[in-house]
């Protein structure tokens, strides 16, 4: 109860345009730098080094998301494209993340397939591998619309599936010959298109990770979640998937002995590394993720 009471206070806070257009100016507070690396490219950079030399990879995300005028939209498309040139010149291991709606899906979804195109075109030039991330269930389908539009010219391209979403198996049998990132979903949404209680999420979530594996595709599991990550080692296992054809995901600072210790068991590692001043909505959506979260925010009031 306190749980899903503290889960809808985040979220909500998470959606507040006023204070998320305030905190852009504020830097880091609250002990979100424990979970983003820094507002600038170097910060970012640095961390990535770090991460390498443990033997963890890396996918990065330049944060912004619900841009509202082609102006901004225009901005994080050349903020995306000066980070992959950084990725690339700096000879780190890492993909690049990024959400639609920070490039001008809510603007016009032509503009933002032309902001995408531009930013793809950069990443296939540096063989850097682009991962759609999925945000709110209105957007799902303009987002693999976009990604449809995309494939047709790029092969360095993915997105995202979240298992609370009743569609999500339909979308994995449609998605089948893609590299997915699979995850249990981060927002807040309606009992008709998505499941409410944590029981069917988790076993949708396993579903769906079996079903991408025995397709043989590759599969990014994206999880904090040891009982999922137990499972699917020992499904891998019993089918003979090789380690070469799937990898765990996890965003940075969170369970970062558990990241090091997969990576040492040879699986693949990869660190979700958020930087950039518009940290709000992300930081709130990871408060309302785990209450425990929210203990690290408090002492970082008193740090930051
Ligand atoms: P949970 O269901 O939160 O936790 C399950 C159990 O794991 C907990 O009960 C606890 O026992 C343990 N646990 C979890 N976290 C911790 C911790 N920090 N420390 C100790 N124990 C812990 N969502 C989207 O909607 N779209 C995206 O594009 C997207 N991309 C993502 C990318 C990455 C790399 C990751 C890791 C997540 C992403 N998410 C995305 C978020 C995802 O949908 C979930 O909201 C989030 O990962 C929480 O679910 P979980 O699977 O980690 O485990």
């Amino acid at each position: 109860m306190v749980e899903k009471v503290s889960r809808n206070f985040f979220l909500f806070l998470s959606h507040n345009r006023l204070i998320s257009s305030g905190a852009k100016k504020w830097g880091l507070k609250f002990g979100a730098s424990q979970v983003v690396a820094g507002v600038a490219i170097e910060e970012m950079i640095e961390s990535l080094k770090e991460l390498n030399q443990k033997g963890l990879v890396c996918t990065v995300d330049h944060l912004g998301e619900y841009v509202q005028s082609k102006e901004e939209a225009l901005e994080s498309t050349a903020m995306a494209i000066q980070t992959l040139e950084a990725i690339a010149a700096s000879g780190v291991s890492s993909h690049m993340s990024v959400k639609l709606t920070q490039l001008g899906l809510d603007i016009n979804a032509e503009f933002c397939l032309e902001n995408m195109k531009k930013i793809v075109r950069v990443a296939k030039k540096h063989d850097i591998f682009m991962r759609i991330d999925m945000e709110d269930y209105t957007r799902c389908q303009k987002t693999l619309d976009i990604l449809a539009e995309l494939r047709k010219d790029y092969e360095n391209i993915g997105t995202v599936i979240q298992a609370y979403l009743h569609r999500a198996e339909k979308d994995v049998d449609e998605l089948q010959d893609l590299s997915l990132r699979l995850v249990k979903g981060a927002y807040k949404e309606r009992a008709t298109v998505a499941y409410q209680e944590k029981e069917k999420v988790d076993e949708n979530y396993f579903n769906i990770i079996k079903k991408h594996l025995l397709n043989g595709k590759y599969t990014a599991i994206a999880s904090h979640d040891h009982h999922i990550i137990k499972k699917v080692k020992a499904f891998a296992k019993e089918n003979n998937i090789p380690k070469s054809q799937f990898e765990f995901q996890m965003l940075y600072g969170m369970r970062t002995e558990m990241q090091q210790s997969i990576a040492d068991e040879g699986y693949t590692m990869r660190v979700y590394v958020p930087f950039g001043k518009d940290w709000y909505g992300y930081f709130m959506r990871r408060l309302a993720e785990r209450p425990q979260n929210v203990k690290f925010a408090l002492r970082g009031l008193f740090s930051n």
